[in-house]
């Protein structure tokens, strides 16, 4: 049996730069994973059985069109196995909220496949089936500080990155990538300022205050509460807040793990119907089991 975390992505900073003639749309982006997440969980089994737990287990499709069973899919016509597994996904993070669940899924299932069936973690089929998933999934398989460009699949891992205390909310509301971008009133932002040589929690947040999330502001004006999120995240002593991705999760950044978990039980007693979760993000693939 083979456990593995599927950390929230968090976009720290997003710009959009411009848009392809698909459609996809071009993106800037200082990305980090949290070291709170969903748990994928696979074990050789005698018949083939997906199971889903946890608070935001209800409404996921159980069918080929979870994104957990495409990576299944994917990985066993790849290489050439047809050997039963259950595999167990507890859903820690809300859905659509702007934080890859359903992508860093996908990757939790990739890597716990590549040990269950003795792959190298480095072998490239796997980078190429994380793309085939989706863009966001080679970024979720890397699950490090990073830049990402292109659609999201161009990343580049960024060294150096200090150790942060964050508190990730969500008011309850689910909203759709494709709404906040149609949304989208420009899309040709300037590509993200150089990040400083040496980084440590100031430097980092001084940077952040150069940036933006492009899609908060849409994301915004679809829905309100992210407004009063950003507050109730500010009012309990974060340093920086933003929304994170297309909405409506959204994130406050702090000097020390202990400061976070004493604002996200502030929020808690506040606001006990919303989603809150103290964490830190992961350095350099230093992933808890
Ligand atoms: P992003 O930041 O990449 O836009 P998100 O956090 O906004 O991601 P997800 O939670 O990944 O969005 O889910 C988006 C859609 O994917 C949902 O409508 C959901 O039904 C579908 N989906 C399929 N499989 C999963 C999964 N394992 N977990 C979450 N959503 C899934």
């Amino acid at each position: 049996m083979t456990a593995v975390l599927a950390p929230a992505k968090l976009n720290l900073a997003l710009h959009v730069t411009g848009r392809r003639p698909d459609g996809y749309h071009l993106l800037d982006s200082l990305v980090a994973f949290t070291r709170f997440g969903d748990r994928v969980t696979i074990a050789p089994s005698d018949e083939n059985r997906f199971e889903i737990t946890g608070p935001y287990a209800e409404g996921l499709p159980l069918d080929d069109s979870n994104l957990v069973l495409r990576a299944l899919n994917t990985m066993r016509a790849e290489f050439g196995r047809a050997d039963p597994v259950h595999i167990a996904l507890e859903k820690n993070l809300p859905v659509a909220s702007g934080v890859g669940g359903g992508s860093s899924d996908a990757a939790a299932v990739l890597h716990g496949l590549a040990r269950l069936w003795d792959l190298s973690p480095d072998d490239n089929r796997l980078a190429r089936i994380g793309l085939g998933l989706g863009a966001d999934v080679p970024m979720c398989l890397a699950a490090r500080p990073l830049l990402a460009r292109g659609i999201g699949e161009e990343i580049t891992p960024v060294d150096g990155f200090p150790s942060l205390g964050i508190v990730l909310v969500n008011p309850g509301v689910a909203l759709s990538t494709a709404a906040v971008f149609a949304a989208l009133a420009s899309r040709d932002s300037e590509p993200l300022p150089t990040l400083p040589g040496r980084l440590d929690f100031h430097t980092l947040c001084n940077w952040l205050e150069t940036t933006r999330n492009d899609l908060e502001a849409p994301a915004r004006a679809l829905e309100p509460a992210i407004g009063e999120t950003l507050a109730a995240l500010r009012k309990a002593g974060a340093h920086f807040v933003r929304m994170s991705g297309s909405g409506a999760t959204c994130f406050g950044l702090f000097e020390s793990g202990n400061l976070a978990k004493r604002a996200a039980s502030e929020i808690r007693k506040r606001r006990p119907g919303w989603f809150v979760a103290a964490t830190r993000n992961t350095i350099s693939g230093d992933m808890p089991a």
